[in-house]
C-alpha cells in the first residue's frame, strides 16, 4: 500500500526514467550523426539502463500491489553543438533525476514508508555513480581540448561499454 502522493510521484517517476531513455537516444543518434560511433554506444547502453530504472519502479509498484500509470513523453532535444555540450545536457539530466529521487526519499521519510526508503537507496547510489561517470568523461573531453586523435581514442573506449542489468 502506498499513499496516493507517493504513488503520483512513483508514477511520475517512471515518465522521467522513459523519457531519460529517449533523451539518451536522442544523443546516440546524433553522435552517429558526427561519426562518433563509440559515443553512440555509450549512450544506447545508456538509454538501456534508464528502461531498466523504469521498469525498476514498475515492478516495484506492482509488488506494492499498486496500479502503475503511464504517461506520455515529451520530445527530447535532438540537435546538439558537439560533444562536450552533449555531456554538459547530460550532466545537468542527471542532477534533475538525482533531485527528482530525493524528493521522492523525503516524501518516503515522512510518511515513514520503509518499503520505499529501502527501494530508493539503490536509487540514490545509482545517480552518484551515474553524475561521477557523466563527470569524469567530461573531464576527459574539456583536457583532449579539441584534439581529433585524443577524441577517437576515447571515442573507442566508449564503444566497448555494454549493459549489462545490475543484479542488485
Ligand atoms: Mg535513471
Amino acid at each position: 500500500m502506498l499513499s496516493k502522493k507517493l504513488l503520483e510521484e512513483i508514477n511520475e517517476q517512471i515518465k522521467y526514467e522513459f523519457y531519460s531513455s529517449h533523451l539518451y537516444l536522442a544523443m546516440a543518434s546524433y553522435c552517429y550523426s558526427i561519426d562518433l560511433d563509440g559515443f553512440a554506444n555509450f549512450f544506447m547502453v545508456q538509454a538501456e539502463e534508464e528502461k531498466f530504472h523504469a521498469m525498476k519502479f514498475f515492478n516495484f509498484v506492482n509488488e506494492m500491489d499498486e496500479t502503475v500509470e503511464i504517461k506520455g513523453l515529451d520530445t527530447p532535444e535532438n540537435n546538439y553543438d558537439g560533444i562536450i555540450d552533449i555531456y554538459e545536457k547530460t550532466l545537468e539530466h542527471e542532477k534533475f533525476v538525482t533531485s527528482r529521487i530525493y524528493k521522492l526519499m523525503d516524501i518516503a521519510m515522512e510518511e515513514r514508508e520503509h518499503a520505499t526508503i529501502s527501494f530508493l537507496k539503490w536509487f540514490i547510489d545509482e545517480q552518484v555513480e551515474e553524475e561521477s561517470t557523466v563527470k569524469g568523461i567530461l573531464q576527459k573531453l574539456k583536457r583532449a581540448n579539441g584534439d581529433v586523435s585524443l577524441i577517437y581514442s576515447l571515442d573507442t573506449e566508449m564503444g566497448k561499454r555494454v549493459f549489462t542489468p545490475p543484479t542488485a
